[in-house]
């Protein structure tokens, strides 16, 4: 079964591992502007490549 999700973004901590979070993404707003989306509960990502045509699997199991 597959399960709806998203992967938010990080990009003023640096480099992150990429996580999945279920759930259609919840916009958050401060003063009537965007400020991000809510962060929840997530897991990382994994993501294995193919080493001949470099296809790309991602698994979101928790570790
Ligand atoms: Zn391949």
């Amino acid at each position: 079964m597959m399960e709806l999700g998203h992967m938010p973004d990080t990009t003023e901590r640096g480099l992150v591992q990429s996580r999945w979070t279920p759930g259609a993404p919840e916009e958050v707003r401060f003063l009537g502007m965007s400020a991000g989306i809510k962060p929840k509960e997530s897991v990382p990502v994994t993501a294995y490549r193919c080493s001949k045509c470099g296809y790309l699997e991602l698994y979101a199991s928790p570790a």
